[in-house]
This record gives structure tokens, sequence and C-alpha cells, in this order.
């Protein structure tokens, strides 16, 4: 095989999912760092010269063997967005979806698959506090999504052999540029008036993490996935290695965009309750109407129970280490979102 040619492939890449908000940031620091980039997803969200797209659902084999050709490492970061509270759609997509990905990998001589999985998969509304990858894998998940979140790591990660090794990548509470969800919806519910209130004491702490520490921990993981290495089969999580109290993220993103930051305090327990009735309504009512809650338990228990993570195996293993420090990462994100700043 000529030189170039063996060069291109072993950093000719697939991003399943590139076109999402995490996606969009692997593509970018992928041809940063020179690799080929292929992007494949469902729908188109960006141009660009240096990508080839391709557009098709993960869950058809011959819309994805094409996108897999000559690549040597997949990452795969597609998924529902769990807001669409579809379960039959996190299913076929994250589980089923994730299978065919498997095989055809297989199928195309790819050589290293790597997992967008979530840290949520350990989660299961208590309080975690430095939680390490030897935590089990939660018994009563917090909603459908999650479910099919730790079936999809699985299957993941029972596939690896010689000729296709595979790892799992845990971030959480994911922000950044671009972002659909965290920081838009925090601005939305300051734009409704409806965050002056703390559930629980208000000390509880999270991790947060940002976009490119996340696609740099994807990489620097694809890099290290070799035989002889401990990655082969494993799951790390990725955090920005500074966690903090999940109010204070609270109180800092509102301020950044000129909101008030929140102040009066509700007890835990009542909050989840109306959750908890809020979703049973919900339950009811589905014969007759989709009724799909903002406000679920889940959203709850992470805003009021510790969560965080210890990246110390990742380190270990890969020499992970944050690009972007916190304080950083939130000016830059705020800097990005300014035009939701109050008016
Ligand atoms: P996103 O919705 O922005 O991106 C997901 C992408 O997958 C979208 O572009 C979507 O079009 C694509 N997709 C969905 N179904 C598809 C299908 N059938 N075929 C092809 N493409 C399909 O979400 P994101 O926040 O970028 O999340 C990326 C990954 O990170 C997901 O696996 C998610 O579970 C995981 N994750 C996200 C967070 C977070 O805070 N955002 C935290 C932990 C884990």
């Amino acid at each position: 095989m000529p030189i170039a040619t063996r060069s291109r492939k072993s950093k000719s890449c697939t991003v399943v999912g590139g076109c999402g908000f995490l996606g969009r940031h692997m593509v970018e620091t992928l041809l940063d760092r020179g690799y080929h980039v292929n992007v494949f997803d469902i729908r188109k969200t960006f141009d660009s010269d240096q990508v080839t797209f391709f557009i098709g659902d993960l869950c058809n084999k011959e819309d994805l063997l094409v996108s897999l050709r000559d690549v040597s490492v997949v990452f795969h970061c597609a998924s529902p967005s769990p807001a669409s509270n579809n379960c039959d759609l996190f299913h076929r997509v994250n589980i089923e979806g994730t299978r065919s990905l498997i095989q055809c990998c297989k199928e195309a001589g790819v050589a290293k698959l790597v997992l967008t999985s979530s840290a949520s998969v350990v989660y299961e509304g208590k309080d975690i506090k430095n939680g390490t990858e030897d935590l089990p894998y939660a018994v009563q998940p917090m909603d459908p999504y999650t479910e099919t979140k730790i079936q999809q790591e699985k299957i993941v990660l029972e596939a690896s052999c010689d000729k296709l090794l595979t790892v799992a990548v845990r971030p959480h509470g994911i922000f950044g540029p671009r972002d659909p969800l965290c920081i838009p919806t925090i601005a939305q519910t300051g734009k409704a008036g409806k965050t002056r209130f703390i559930i629980g004491d208000g000390t509880n702490i999270v991790d947060f993490t940002y976009v490119v520490n996340v696609a740099h921990g994807h990489i620097m993981a694809a890099e290290a996935l070799t035989t002889d290495s401990p990655l082969p089969g494993k799951a790390y999580f990725i955090t920005n290695d500074a966690p903090l109290p999940f109010w204070d993220f609270m109180s800092r993103v509102l301020t950044g965009l000129h909101y008030p930051a929140p102040v009066y305090h509700l007890p835990y327990w009542l909050v989840y309750t109306l959750a908890l009735l809020l979703q049973l309504l919900a339950w009811c009512v589905s014969p007759i109407t989709t009724l799909t809650p903002t406000f679920t338990p889940m959203r709850v228990a992470l805003a009021a129970t510790h969560h965080y993570y210890s990246c110390d195996r990742a380190k270990r293993d890969f020499g992970y280490k944050p690009l972007v420090s916190f304080d950083e990462a939130l000016t830059k994100s705020l800097e990005h979102f300014s035009h939701l700043r109050r008016s």
C-alpha cells in the first residue's frame, strides 16, 4: 500500500451523529488534528468542504456502510434527543442502530469504535460523589433514554475483539457553544421568571463538562485504543475535573445572561413528588393526548443530588487532561449565547 494511502486511512474516521452538538465539535477538533473526516447523520446542519457528508438513518445498513468505507475509526455520537421522550425511537436508534453499526464496522474493516455513552448509566437519583467506573450500572435507570444508553454501552463494550476494538466515553452535563439544551433551557426559564427557586439546600456538587474537553477525551481514547492497551471493552468518565455546586453553575449562567440568581429554597421531597405526579398525569392522559412534561423526576433529581465523577482512570490509561478550564469554558459559552441575554 502506498505510504500516503496508509497514513490517510489511519487518520480517517467517520463521526456518526456528526451534525449534532457534540458531533460537530468532534468534527472540528478532528480536522484541526489532521484527520480526514466523514460525517454520517440523519440531517445536515452545516457545510464544510473539508468533510464528506453521508445523510441517512443509522438503522439502515445500506445508508451506513458507504460512510465507513476506508476509515479506521468510528465515533458514535448519534442519539435521539432525551427530550423527545419517545421510547420506541430510543430503542430503535440506541439499541438496534448500535447493533447495526457494529456489524457494519466489522463488514467495512473498521479497526476502532468509540461510543459516546453517558455518566447517567450509573445514576439512580441518589448521591454519587467522585464516582468511579467500578460503580455498577443503574438497576433502576431514571428514564427510558438512560435505560437504552445502558444497553447500548453494554452492547458496544461486549463487542470488543481483535478485529474491532471498542471503548465507551461517559461525559456528563456537556455545555458549550451551539449547545441546544443546557444554557438555552436555563435562559428560557430565566426569561419566564421561573428561576428564583433552589431545589433542596443548594450545596449539591455536580460536573459540567465543556464540549471541547469531551471531544478531546474521545480522540485521546481513540488514539490510545490498541490491542495491548488497557482500553478495549472499557468505559471512561470524562469531565472537566472541576466539580462545582449545581446552583452555583445556575447562578453564574443566569447572572451572566443578566437574569437574577435563584435565592428561595424549596424542599427536594416536595418538588420531586410534584414531578412524579405530573409524570403520572402524563401517563393517565396518554391514550387521549400526549403530554411531555419538561419538569421530570430525572431533572429534579439531577438538580438536587450530588453527581460528580472521577476521571482518574482516563488520566491513567490515556493521559486525559481537560484542555479548557471551567472558567474559560463558561466565559466562551456565555459569549456565544449573548443573544439570549435579558433585554
Ligand atoms: P444532539 O441531538 O445534538 O446530536 C445527536 C445527533 O444524532 C443529531 O445530529 C441527530 O440528527 C443524530 N441522529 C439521531 N438519530 C439518528 C439516526 N437514526 N441516524 C443518524 N443520525 C441520528 O445530541 P448531543 O448532545 O450532541 O449528544 C451526543 C451524544 O452525547 C449522545 O449519544 C448523548 O447520549 C451523549 N451525551 C450527551 C450529553 C449532553 O449533556 N448533551 C451528556 C452525556 C452524554
